[in-house]
């Protein structure tokens, strides 16, 4: 806005919208009409004469002007003021006691609308009384009563009225709206207080980003890690890069990869984890989420993102995982000790038969043993990394069959039968070992939730382009809610548990990281009570 301009937006803002109207200059324009009036009618023809009643009104209007300016009104009551229009009304009514009958009533607008404009109603009631009295009264004293003067008066004393209610009702209307304004800022103030010590006072990161991805906002807790990952400062942009490092804590994240890069992109997620901070000892581990949010029309309108410090779960997680791989490796130097020697002495002829039943139990149970340390071993690894396959044209179709053969005895053991359907052969490119691991833990599962009398059926077929091997029992099966949970880590069910079925919980989640390492996918379909259907589909 150009000097001017603001120049008429202060003296528009001073006449009509503070409170407290200028005196002077509301005196100030009063006087200048009335002079412009007298002037006028000098020139008209009709000179004033010093001692008339129109030069004492000027007298009056250049004293309340004088006043206007040497009073210090602030200083004394509210009301006194409102002596200096109504000073204007008399010196009005003088100058309309001449021959002429000039002076223009309508002047008596502006005195009235100054009431009304800085007393309200009962400024226009002044208004109308001063007009009356002031004005009217001495006017038909003066001129004598006539329809003509009476007409006058009136009119003078109506319309100043009018004009002094409608400013005084206007004004009021608009405090009002404006007092309504004022204290709906002040509830919003307030909330934003609250809303800001909440926000400070939860011990989880959090950050507004605008649309455009700017930084709304962050609280208190996020300024630490804000200080930690860009000790340079931040220029309250998303996607900054810095001291931000991926889960490993090893590779810097690019910009791209930055999780406010990816919220200020419309992305939703949950559970990204990451470390901040160079220096090893006081890095911490962060856990993501991050949530759009929508204007009302639906739009991008920014995003949330929550910052949780998981380091010390990050730190357990690692020594967790550190600890599993340790003891699981040492495990195995005397494990495989136990079964080179087990089946050296098993290959004897001259032992005693209820020896090599003995040994037989020693031996099956070194298997198992074999297998849950391996299985651990496979957990372990596979939290330090994605898994490694080795892949070789392999007959899928003799896997199948020899981990049905190897199930046997278990299934013999427990009176479940089990059913073979596979081709001749079925070559595909895996990881042989890593499938015999597959089928041999589905089969045994099968085998393992089945009740005595049941029927354990495996079959391998060629879809168009894929794979498909099924393994269908007739057991305890799954309920629904167990189904989600199937394939996480150490998970077993309640109906395992309390059958006391042996198992860890392992053997899915290493059986799906597999077949998902191989690009496969593996799906369950099962009733509690109804038996349950395993298929696994690798694409060829
Ligand atoms: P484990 O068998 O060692 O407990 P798994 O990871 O192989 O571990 O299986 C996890 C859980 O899934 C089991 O504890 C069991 O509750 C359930 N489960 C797996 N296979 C079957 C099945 N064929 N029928 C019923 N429940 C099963």
């Amino acid at each position: 806005m150009g000097h001017l301009g603001r120049r008429i937006q202060v003296l528009r803002e001073r006449l009509l919208f503070t409170d407290e109207p200028d005196t002077a200059i509301l005196q100030g324009i009063f006087a200048l009409l009335f002079m412009l009036d007298l002037t006028l009618r000098t020139a008209g023809g009709t000179p004033v004469d010093a001692g008339s009643w129109p030069a004492a009104g000027l007298g009056l209007v250049l004293a309340a002007c004088v006043a206007a300016l040497v009073v210090p009104w602030h200083r004394l009551p509210a009301w006194a003021v409102g002596v200096l229009p109504v000073l204007d009304l008399a010196a009005l009514g003088m100058s309309r006691m001449s021959n002429d009958v000039g002076g223009a009533g309508i002047l008596a607008v502006v005195p009235a609308l100054w009431l009304g404009r800085q007393f309200g109603l009962r400024g226009a009631g002044v208004a109308v009384l001063g007009a009356a009295v002031l004005v009217a009264v001495p006017n038909i004293v003066y001129q004598g009563v006539s329809g003509v003067a009476a007409s006058r008066a009136l009119l003078i004393a109506v319309v100043a009225g009018w004009a002094a209610l409608v400013i005084a009702y206007a004004l009021e209307k608009l405090r009002a709206s404006r007092d309504a304004a004022e204290a709906a800022l002040a509830t919003l103030e307030a909330e934003r207080r609250f809303s800001d010590a909440i926000l400070d006072t939860v011990d989880v990161g959090l950050v507004l980003l605008a649309a455009d991805g700017t930084y709304r906002g962050i609280n208190r807790r996020h300024e630490d890690f804000m200080r930690l990952a860009f000790p340079d400062g931040h220029l309250g942009r998303a996607g900054q890069t810095g001291e931000v490092y991926d889960a490993n804590g090893t590779a810097l994240l690019g910009r791209e990869q930055m999780p406010t890069y990816r919220a200020s992109q419309g992305e939703e997620y949950d559970d990204v984890r990451m470390w901040v901070g160079g220096d090893p000892l006081t890095r911490r581990a962060l856990s993501v989420s991050a949530r759009r949010v929508a204007s009302p029309h639906g739009e991008f309108a920014g995003a949330a993102l929550a910052y949780t410090d998981v380091t010390d779960f990050m730190r357990l997680l690692r020594v967790k995982d550190e600890f599993v791989a340790s003891v699981s490796h040492e495990l195995r130097t005397p494990l495989t000790s136990i079964v080179g020697y087990v089946n050296i002495l098993l290959e004897r002829e001259d032992l005693p038969p209820d020896v090599v039943a003995q040994l037989e139990v020693v031996a099956r149970n070194t298997d198992r043993l074999n297998r849950l340390v391996a299985d651990l071993l496979h957990t372990a690894k596979s939290a330090a990394g994605p898994m490694h396959v080795v892949r070789a044209p392999t007959d899928l179709a003799a896997v199948v069959r020899d981990s049905v053969e190897a199930a046997g005895p278990a299934a013999a053991r427990a009176g479940v039968s089990v059913q073979v359907a596979v081709p001749e052969t079925l070559t595909v490119m895996v990881d042989q070992q890593r499938m015999a691991q597959v089928v041999d833990n589905l089969v045994s599962n099968a085998v393992k939730y089945s009740l005595p009398g049941g029927l354990v059926q495996v079959s391998l077929g060629l879809d168009v382009d894929r794979v498909e091997l099924c393994v269908i029992d007739s057991g305890i099966g799954i309920s629904s809610a167990d189904r989600d949970r199937l394939f996480n880590q150490f998970f077993r069910s309640r109906q395992a548990e309390e059958r006391s079925i042996q198992g860890v919980g392992l053997g899915l989640s290493i059986t799906k990281s597999i077949v998902e390492s191989h690009g496969g996918r593996i799906e369950v379909e099962s009733e509690l009570g109804q038996g349950s259907v395993f298929r696994v589909r690798l694409p060829r």
